[in-house]
């Protein structure tokens, strides 16, 4: 199981961008998203009316506090995969990262404490450039996924998209 830890959400400034982050992590395969910072409960809903509509295996909640949330995934025999531009090369790490059976996942905000790095099994880069959690966790995804996301169908869907060269058709 792949879950996503969110940390230093800011209810004003990241709305978007943390939306964001939980559509990829659905959309990408992962079971879970956990946002940690200020609580936000629109948000959290916002995530998991978009899986009720078109399916998955998929929830999203919040954490008052990131530090438990990371040490009850470790208890449970998660491995923690933190994505930051310092890290090693994902590609340098991902023939292991694919083995994993559970991994969690942690995307920062704007600043990211040392403990996060400390606690973390992998520190990961995607490019050693800054760019920005929505793109280092979509490429984390399909890497460990190995493409299979791009033609994934979604059996419980109440919505569906029948692809078109041109125009919109749901089904
Ligand atoms: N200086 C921050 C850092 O520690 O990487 C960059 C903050 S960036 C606005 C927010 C988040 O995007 C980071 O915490 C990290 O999870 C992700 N991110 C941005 N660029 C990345 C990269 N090249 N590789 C992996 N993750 C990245």
């Amino acid at each position: 199981m792949i879950a996503i830890l969110r940390i230093n959400h800011r209810s004003a400034r990241d709305k978007r961008i943390s939306t964001h982050i939980g559509l990829v992590a659905r959309a990408f395969l992962a079971e879970k998203i956990i946002y940690s910072g200020e609580h936000d409960e629109s948000l959290i809903d916002s995530v998991n009316k978009i899986k009720n509509e078109w399916g998955g295996k998929f929830s999203a909640e919040y954490s008052k506090d990131y530090k438990k949330t990371i040490t009850e995934y470790k208890n449970k025999g998660f491995k923690i995969a933190h994505l930051t531009m310092y890290g090693l090369p994902l590609e340098s790490r991902i023939n292991e990262i694919k083995k994993l059976k559970n991994l969690l996942i942690i995307v920062g905000g704007e600043k990211v404490p040392r403990d996060v790095y400390e606690k973390a099994d992998y520190n990961l880069s995607i490019t050693a450039q800054p760019h920005s959690e929505v793109s280092a966790l979509a490429i984390t995804l399909d890497r460990i996924a190995g493409g299979k996301e791009l033609s994934h169908d979604f059996k419980d869907a109440k919505k569906r998209i029948k692809p078109n060269a041109l125009g919109k058709t749901f089904y």
